[in-house]
């Protein structure tokens, strides 16, 4: 669903992802730790065309990222059909960005209808549906503000998941909330991954990463430094710069 070959980023002198190769089978959950700084977020905005590669190829279900391919050349694609790529693949931040004038079901709604041009009967209907697999059923007319933030990141989620996405990518989705409401958030990214959605997940929650994911990355300093099954890395780390990453966060 992902493949990463060679993927490298800069800003301006500053190279962020120094050739990356990773790649991301249908249904799989790939979760990726690493410390700040690392390129974490933004090897998750490449794939999501919100930063374009610099060298490299990256692929999402076989499509080239941001470009087309003629021949042996590559032509950047048009705001219009980054847009349209952009659909299929949903995202949450560590930051819920909900819009905070609309009720949750309305939050839900709004690019089914305003993007899809889904009908509002049918985008409702969904929506109440996929409130009530996050859990909160009753939440419906509920505005962001009167909701925690573990119940606004899962108004997040759902909010993704009405696009009906391919693939989703989760940028620490559960670093901002207080602790006590972390659990829920990963509650329904559990839930999801068991459902069969292929997942990138940026996360500190090892325990999420452990019993949850298929395979882990450690990245550091624009690449990765290790990666393979979730136990083997986090219980038998290979690398050096893996144990002392490791060591600080356990
Ligand atoms: P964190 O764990 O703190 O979220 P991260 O691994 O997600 O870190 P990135 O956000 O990908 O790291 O940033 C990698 C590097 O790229 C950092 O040094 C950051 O300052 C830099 N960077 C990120 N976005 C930009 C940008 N738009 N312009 C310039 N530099 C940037
Ligand atoms: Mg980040």
């Amino acid at each position: 669903m992902v493949r990463a070959e060679g993927v490298c980023k800069s800003y301006g002198r500053l190279e962020v992802l120094r050739g990356i190769d990773l790649e991301v089978a249908h249904g799989e959950v790939m979760c990726v730790i690493g410390p700040s700084g690392s390129g974490k977020s933004t090897f998750l905005r490449c794939i999501n065309h919100l930063e374009k590669v610099d060298a490299g190829r990256l692929y999402v279900d076989g499509d080239l990222v941001g470009y087309r391919q003629r021949g042996d050349r590559l032509h950047e694609l048009r705001e219009d059909e980054v847009a349209h790529k952009r659909r299929s693949i949903g995202m949450v931040f560590q930051r819920f960005n909900l819009f905070p004038h609309m009720t949750a079901l309305e939050n839900i709604t709004e690019a089914p209808v305003g993007v899809l041009g889904r009908p509002k009967a049918s985008a409702r209907a969904h929506a109440l549906d996929l409130l009530d697999q996050v859990g909160l059923g009753d939440k419906a007319a509920a505005y962001p503000n009167q909701l925690s933030g573990g119940q606004q990141q899962r108004v997040a989620i759902a909010r993704a998941l009405a696009m009906e996405p391919k693939l989703m990518l989760f940028d620490e989705p559960t670093s901002a909330l207080d602790p006590e409401l972390v659990g829920d958030v990963l509650e329904v990214m559990r839930k999801l991954a068991e459902q069969g959605m292929t997942m990138v997940v940026v996360t500190h929650e090892m325990g999420f990463a452990r019993e949850v994911g298929d395979s882990l990355v450690f990245m550091d300093e624009g690449v990765v430094v290790e990666h393979g099954n979730p136990r083997d890395v986090l219980g038998n780390p290979q690398e050096e710069r893996t144990q002392a990453f490791l060591s600080k966060v356990l």
